[in-house]
């Protein structure tokens, strides 16, 4: 070609800064169209009152994805980020008083389960060794490739892992599966807890999916001393310096098409042609307000999806310092079945919450002021369906308030200084993501993999998406890797360098 392409991307989300970086980095001349003032989407920052909040994402895992695209762009991302390793994940709480550290070193961890609960070390190391296989098995053709092209497929280790599907445990539930490793129900919950990070339920989720503990266990799970929001910051930063344009507070009202060819993008100000664009803007969201929802059969089989699951934050300034508390903390409820059923079920928040606790100044004391904690306070509730949310925002903060205080025998109500709330319809206005959806469509089927959006449209010629909704999936490295082979699509499809 006489020229280099012209792309358009949507969101400067984690997946279209990596799709931009890629892209410049191949030559294309990209612009990034991004509704908000700021990058990173969910991956935000609050400021307010002396107090800092990560306002997403808390934990980062596979930290080599990430690091992959600084060494891409010849940079060197501790110049830019001080990612640490956490010596403890997370500290677990259940009702029955019992308290369980999950260390990163794995050993620990194992005799940390063995003294608190019915189970063994040896059991823990038994069971990680299957959540690794299963990685292995996997990663390769469903992480960091598409597997639907069929090049990926043609290759030995793909058509191994095709024709001994069972290894890969998708015909039991995660549940299931941790069932039949271990006998204690707070161990089996602990590892079922893995099926929130997509936005799914442990009690239908495939047990394939069980590759998420040996990410955080096997891999190590990362703190970013600075805030995870620096990281979409450096993106940018490198994005510039690789031609990158960026229109920020510049919302794109629609995705202009010709036939089955998409041509070019609306904004209020103006109407600009390119050759592709990329979507990095939820995949539900992209057809219902910048396309034609009604459109093609594979937009139709979209939204026959049972979305993933959202959630209530509560970012709570607190006063004094709670010695129990680690960085991430969890207090999990009594009957986790229950809990799901009301999430995906009865489409209502639990009346029982499981409460993620997220502490960032116990790392960066600056986050907070003197004599004070930034409590990050999470539980997970239903996709936006009608939810009278102010209602339930405040009938779970009554819920939340008086578990964490009865667990830590103190008055956590009187503690907050500072109060701010995100709610999945502040979700849906901040991202895109439709009914606030965490993480576009839930895994709750066996054939989830194969529905997710596909990085290359089938309905739309020169469209293409990344982010949370297409493959391979939500969470900041999976996102960053759609970035990365959406990129590579258009440039073996480009003929770029
Ligand atoms: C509360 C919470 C906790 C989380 N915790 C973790 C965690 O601990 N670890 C982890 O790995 N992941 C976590 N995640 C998930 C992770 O944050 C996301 O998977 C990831 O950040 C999504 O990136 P994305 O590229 O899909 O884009 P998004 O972050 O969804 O961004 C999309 C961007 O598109 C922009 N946009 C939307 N519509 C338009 C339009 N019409 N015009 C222009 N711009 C538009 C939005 O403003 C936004 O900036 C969490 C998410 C949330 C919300």
């Amino acid at each position: 070609m006489a020229t280099s392409p012209s792309i358009a991307i949507i969101g400067a989300g984690f997946g279209g800064l990596t799709a931009s970086i890629y892209l410049a980095r191949a030559g294309a001349r990209v612009t990034v169209y991004e509704q908000n003032s700021y990058p990173g989407g969910k991956a935000g920052v609050i400021h307010d009152s002396g107090f800092r909040f990560d306002a997403g994402p808390s934990l980062l895992t596979m930290p080599f994805v990430l690091r992959d695209i600084f060494t891409h762009a010849g940079k060197n991302i501790e110049d830019y980020l001080t990612l640490e390793k956490l010596q403890i994940l997370c500290r677990y709480f259940y009702p029955d008083g019992t308290k369980l550290d999950a260390f990163s070193d794995t050993d620990r961890f194992a005799k940390e389960i063995d003294r608190v609960s019915d189970d063994t070390a040896r059991q823990v190391h038994r069971y990680l060794v299957y959540c690794q296989k299963i990685y292995e098995r996997t990663a390769d053709l469903f992480l960091f490739k598409d597997f639907r092209q069929l090049k990926n497929l043609l290759t030995l280790s793909a058509l191994k892992t095709l024709l001994s599907l069972h290894r890969i445990d998708p015909f039991r539930t995660m549940h299931s599966a941790n069932a039949s490793f271990f006998t204690d129900h707070k161990i089996i919950q602990l590892f079922d807890r893995y099926a929130t990070y997509n936005g799914s339920n442990p009690y239908r989720v495939p047990a394939t999916l069980n590759i998420i503990q040996h990410v955080e266990y096997n891999l190590g799970g990362y703190i970013v001393k600075e805030g995870i929001h620096r990281i979409p910051a450096a993106l940018v930063e490198i994005a510039r310096e690789l031609g990158v344009s960026f229109c920020f507070d510049t919302k794109v009202n629609k995705i202009q098409y010709r036939d089955n060819s998409v041509t070019g993008i609306a904004t209020d100000t103006s109407t600009t042609d390119y050759d592709y664009i990329v979507s990095d803007v939820d995949a539900g969201y992209t057809y219902t307000h910048l396309l034609d929802a009604a459109h093609g059969k594979e937009t139709r089989r979209y939204f026959k999806q049972e979305p993933s699951s959202s959630a209530l934050v509560y970012y709570w300034g607190i006063k004094g310092r709670t010695e129990q508390l680690e960085t991430h903390n969890i207090y999990f409820s009594k009957n986790y079945r229950d809990e799901f059923n009301d999430i995906f079920t009865h489409r209502k928040c639990p009346d029982d919450p499981t409460v993620y606790v997220y502490i960032s100044s116990r790392f960066n004391e600056t986050d907070a002021p003197r004599g004070h904690e930034n409590w990050f306070v999470m539980i997970n509730t239903p996709f936006d369906s009608g939810q009278d949310w102010e209602s339930e925002t405040r009938r779970m903060r009554k819920i939340i308030i008086e578990k964490l205080s009865s667990a830590l025998r103190k008055d956590i109500d009187a503690k907050i200084v500072f109060e701010k709330i995100l709610t999945p319809l502040t979700i849906e206005r901040q991202t895109g993501s439709l009914h606030g959806s965490l993480y576009g469509i839930s895994s709750n089927s066996r054939f989830a993999a194969f529905l997710r959006q596909r990085n290359e449209s089938k309905d739309w010629r020169n469209l293409y998406f990344c982010g949370g909704s297409a493959h391979p999936g939500g969470g900041i490295p999976l996102v960053i890797l759609s970035g990365k082979i959406t990129a590579g699509k258009i440039i073996n499809r480009y003929g770029l360098r």
